[in-house]
């Protein structure tokens, strides 16, 4: 137990009022997290919930600047935990929120963001060249995604190419470059960000849909090829969720929208983050292969 944890007077403020997902789950405690895309959104939200759970979290954005806005959100947020934890942690004298505290601040001093556009090949494997030897990666999200739409009419080469290439192809880079560690292991999560636009399809999302939905056929392959070593390999198919992606919906959209949502709202970022979490944790040590649908209701498979 640290010191700082044992005196009140060094007990972080907690000035946030997001909501803290729960997350007393030792398995989670000293892991190292890689979130692609953690400068915004659903990244970010996903990044920060690991964070507060005492994972290490290492965020990417595409620029030094994003890659910035990642540390100092995984410090915050960190600090956010702490200070909600500590008068847990001081009472349960060396219990498991004892045991959270001590994790949040080793994930204090090594969560941090970085630099990667995930459609370049040479970058990603450098990247996880590094990470590795710094010590593995334990749970990777690939959460980083584009949009070029086009009706299929008018879709140009480039716009199927470089949805493809950042949606897909560059999660399957991804995954095979943690899965050796992984295996070594015999314990990882692979967490893919698909949509509900992967199973329904959606006018102008032909590249957007196909990325998607052979993101989810991937993960399928991939869980029964990595079962064996206690891999798991899952999705989590947000529907319509309010970030800089659906930013451009008119209200008229947004309302015909909720409309169809038997839950009558677009989703947050925190309520995809919370479906991560669940996979990345022991509550979802037996799910694999699945695509967890997280639409308000607007999708039922
Ligand atoms: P967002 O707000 O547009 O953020 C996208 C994130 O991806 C940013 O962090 C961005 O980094 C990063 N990114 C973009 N291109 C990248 C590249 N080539 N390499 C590395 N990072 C890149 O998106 P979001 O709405 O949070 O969506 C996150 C994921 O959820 C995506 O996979 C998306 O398809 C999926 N999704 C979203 C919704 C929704 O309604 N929002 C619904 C279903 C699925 P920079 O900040 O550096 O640009």
């Amino acid at each position: 137990m640290t010191t700082s944890m044992q005196d009140d007077t060094d007990a972080p403020s907690l000035s946030d009022k997001r909501p803290l997902l729960p997350t007393l789950d030792p398995s989670l405690w000293g892991k190292r997290a890689l979130v692609t895309g953690a400068s915004r959104g659903i990244g970010q939200a996903i990044a920060v919930a690991l964070a507060q759970a005492g994972v290490r979290v290492f965020g990417t954005a595409t620029s030094e600047a994003g890659a910035q806005l990642i540390s100092q959100t995984l410090r915050d947020a960190i600090d956010r935990a702490k200070a909600a934890f500590h008068p847990l942690a001081h009472v349960s004298n060396g219990g498991a929120f004892a045991g959270l505290y001590d994790a949040l601040e080793q994930s204090s001093e090594q969560s941090l963001g970085l630099v990667l556009d995930v459609s370049q090949s040479q970058a990603s494997e450098d990247l996880l060249e590094k990470l590795h030897s710094e010590g593995g990666i334990h749970i990777l999200v690939n959460n980083a995604g584009i949009t070029r739409d086009n009706l299929a009419m008018r879709m140009k080469a480039d716009e199927w190419q470089q949805v493809i290439d950042t949606n897909l192809s560059a999660c399957f880079r991804l995954s095979q470059s943690v899965m050796r560690f992984m295996m070594k292991q015999r314990w990882g999560r692979i967490i893919n960000i698909t949509s509900v636009v992967g199973e329904t399809g959606n006018p102008g999302q032909a590249n957007y849909a196909a990325a998607k939905a052979g993101l989810a056929g991937m993960s399928r392959a991939l869980a029964r090829e990595l079962g064996s070593r206690q891999i798991t390999v899952n999705c989590v198919a947000p529907g319509f969720i309010e970030t800089d992606m659906t930013l451009a919906l008119s209200e008229q959209q947004r309302s015909q929208l909720q409309q169809q949502i038997p839950l009558q709202r677009l989703g947050s970022p925190t309520d995809i983050a919370a479906a991560v979490l669940f996979l990345a944790g022991q509550s979802g040590a037996y799910v694999t292969g699945e695509s967890l649908q997280v639409n308000g209701g607007m999708f039922m498979d």
